[in-house]
C-alpha cells in the first residue's frame, strides 16, 4: 500500500504530461475550411466540355480537372484548353493513346504511355503541372500503380463511394476511386453524394465524359446542376491537384514537431512525394494548448498574418514554419545583478540577453532580439 501511495502522484503527473507531448503543434483546417470538398473530372477532352462545361464553371468561379491524351479532340481545341489551365483548371494525364495500361505487358510501354504524356503537357504551359493522373477505362494493377506513382500524386480509378473521408489517409494514392456519371440514375446518385460529401464532411470525385453531345452524355443542365448543388452545400470544389495535394500534405502537416528556439519555435519536415505542386496552400491552426503565448507565424522571415477565423494560409512547400514570440510587457524585471548573483562566476557574461518566466514571457536582460 506504501508503494501504491507514492505511485498515485507520480502516475497523475505522467498522465497529465505524456498528452501534451503527443499534441501536434499545429493543425490542418479539413478541406480548406469547407463543410466537404468534390472534385469534378472530364475525361477525354471531349469537345462537348469545349462547348458547354468551361463557360459554366467561368461563371460560378470554380475549378475543375480535365483528363487528356493526346487525340484530335485535345489538339483542336489545344488553345482552349491552355486558357482553361491558365484559368486555374486541370488538365492532367490520362496516357498519350488512351490505352489500357493493365493490358501491357513490359514496363517500357508503360512508362511511355505516362511519362511522355505528362512530360508533353508540362512543355505546353507552365500552368499544366501535369501531377495526377487518371486511368484509361480505370483499369490498373501493381506495376501500373507503381509507374504512375513516378509522375503523379494520386492515380483516379473509378467505381464505390467515391467518398474520402478527412482522416482516414489512403493506403493506395494510386487507386483513388470516383463515381461515373453518365444517365439519370448516376446523376442523381451524384446529388446524392454531392450532400454526403457535406454530412459526412468528405471528398466526393465524380467523372464525366460528353456534356450534351459525344459519349456517355449528361445534358448541360444536369452537369450545372452538380455545380449549383456543391456550391449551395458549401463544399470546397476544386481540381484534383489542388485538392489531393492538399489533403497529402495534411499528413505531414499534422505530424511535424515544434523544436524550441530562442525567438520561439521552428518547424520543418519533408514533402510526402516527390510530384508534390510546386505550391500547395495549407490552412493551419495552432494548437492553443501548445502555444500558450502570444505568438506571429512566419515562412521566409516574412509574417503570415492570421486569418479572420485565427487560422493562418501557409506555403506548404516551403517545408519550413517559424512560430515567434510576440513581444509582450514583462511581468517582473528583476535586476541584473540579482540574476548575476544566481549564477556561477563567469557564467554570467556567457548566458543568452533574452530570459523567460515558466508562462513564457520575456523577463530578459536586453531588448536585444
Ligand atoms: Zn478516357
Amino acid at each position: 500500500m506504501k508503494h501504491l501511495r507514492l505511485f498515485k502522484p507520480i502516475l497523475s503527473l505522467l498522465l497529465t504530461v505524456i498528452p501534451s507531448m503527443a499534441t501536434a503543434p499545429v493543425r490542418t483546417l479539413a478541406w480548406n475550411g469547407h463543410q466537404g470538398a468534390v472534385t469534378f473530372t472530364f475525361d477525354d477532352a471531349c469537345r462537348s466540355q469545349v462547348a458547354h462545361v468551361l463557360s459554366a464553371i467561368d461563371s460560378r468561379g470554380i475549378a475543375a480537372t480535365f483528363n487528356v491524351s493526346d487525340n484530335a479532340d485535345f489538339v483542336d481545341n489545344q488553345s482552349q484548353w491552355i486558357a482553361a489551365a491558365q484559368k486555374g483548371n486541370e488538365i492532367t494525364n490520362h496516357t498519350s493513346d488512351h490505352v489500357d495500361l493493365s493490358k501491357l505487358s513490359d514496363s517500357a510501354s508503360i512508362a511511355d504511355q505516362i511519362i511522355d504524356q505528362a512530360k508533353w503537357l508540362r512543355s505546353l504551359d507552365p500552368s499544366m503541372e501535369s501531377v495526377t493522373f487518371a486511368y484509361p477505362y480505370c483499369n490498373t494493377n501493381a506495376m501500373v500503380d507503381r509507374i504512375t506513382n513516378r509522375e503523379a500524386i494520386i492515380g483516379r480509378t473509378c467505381g464505390g463511394t467515391a467518398l474520402f473521408s478527412w482522416s482516414k489517409q489512403p493506403t493506395n494514392w494510386m487507386r483513388m476511386t470516383s463515381h461515373i456519371v453518365s444517365d439519370d440514375l448516376s446523376y442523381a446518385n451524384a446529388l446524392k453524394g454531392l450532400d454526403n460529401a457535406k454530412n459526412d464532411h468528405s471528398w466526393f470525385v465524380t467523372l464525366n465524359h460528353g456534356v450534351g453531345g459525344d459519349w456517355l452524355s449528361v445534358s448541360p443542365e444536369k452537369v450545372t446542376d452538380m455545380f449549383d448543388r456543391a456550391l449551395a452545400n458549401d463544399l470546397w470544389i476544386d481540381t484534383y491537384q489542388r485538392v489531393a495535394s492538399y489533403w497529402r500534405a495534411s499528413f505531414t502537416m499534422d505530424t511535424v514537431q515544434a523544436v524550441s528556439t530562442s525567438s520561439g519555435w521552428e518547424m520543418r519536415w519533408t514533402s510526402p512525394h516527390a510530384r508534390m505542386p510546386k505550391q500547395v496552400h495549407l490552412r493551419i491552426e495552432l494548437d492553443k494548448a501548445f502555444f500558450t503565448v502570444p505568438v506571429s507565424v512566419f515562412q521566409n522571415g516574412k509574417e503570415i498574418p492570421p486569418e479572420a477565423d485565427g487560422s493562418y494560409d501557409v506555403e506548404f512547400m516551403d517545408l519550413a514554419l517559424e512560430v515567434r514570440r510576440t513581444a509582450a510587457i514583462p511581468e517582473i524585471e528583476p535586476s541584473p545583478s540579482s540574476i548575476h548573483q544566481s549564477l556561477p562566476t563567469g557564467i554570467g557574461s556567457m548566458v543568452s540577453p533574452a530570459w523567460f518566466n515558466l508562462s513564457g514571457r520575456r523577463v530578459g536582460l536586453s531588448d536585444a532580439e
